[in-house]
């Protein structure tokens, strides 16, 4: 078929790709985007901490600070915390628009206490 051909077959068709950021993306199933912390369920037992292989996560076993601190901008999302963790203390999501201007933002501190 020529290319002009095949050009006129294309036009009536809706395009494959999606107007993102204007339209929501698509998220794939199994999609592994940020890793969030339930302290309910953490036991401090320090597995997450040695699992992670860009030592994102860092415990801090006792004190008013005690929980554990995540650092967004090492974390490669490979979800070997959450696989190490024996309490299920960590669930992966699918939030994947994690950009920020700030620093501050990308360590979250999740506190045993709260
Ligand atoms: S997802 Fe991977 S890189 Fe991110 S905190 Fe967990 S173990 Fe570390
Ligand atoms: S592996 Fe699970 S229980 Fe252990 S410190 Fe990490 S989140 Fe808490």
């Amino acid at each position: 078929m020529s290319l002009f051909k095949e050009a006129i077959k294309q036009i009536p068709k809706k395009p494959v790709t999606i107007k993102y950021p204007f339209e929501p993306g698509i998220i794939p199933p199994g999609l592994r985007g940020l890793p969030i912390w339930d302290m309910n369920k953490c036991i401090l037992c320090v597995l997450c901490q040695n699992a992670c292989p860009v030592s994102a996560i860092k415990m801090i076993p006792k004190g008013p600070d005690a929980g554990i601190v995540y650092d967004l901008s090492r974390c490669i999302f490979c979800a070997e915390c959450a696989d190490a963790c024996p309490k299920k203390a960590i669930t992966i999501t699918d939030k994947f628009e994690l950009a920020t201007t700030s620093k501050s933002e990308l360590i979250f501190h999740y506190k045993k206490s709260q």
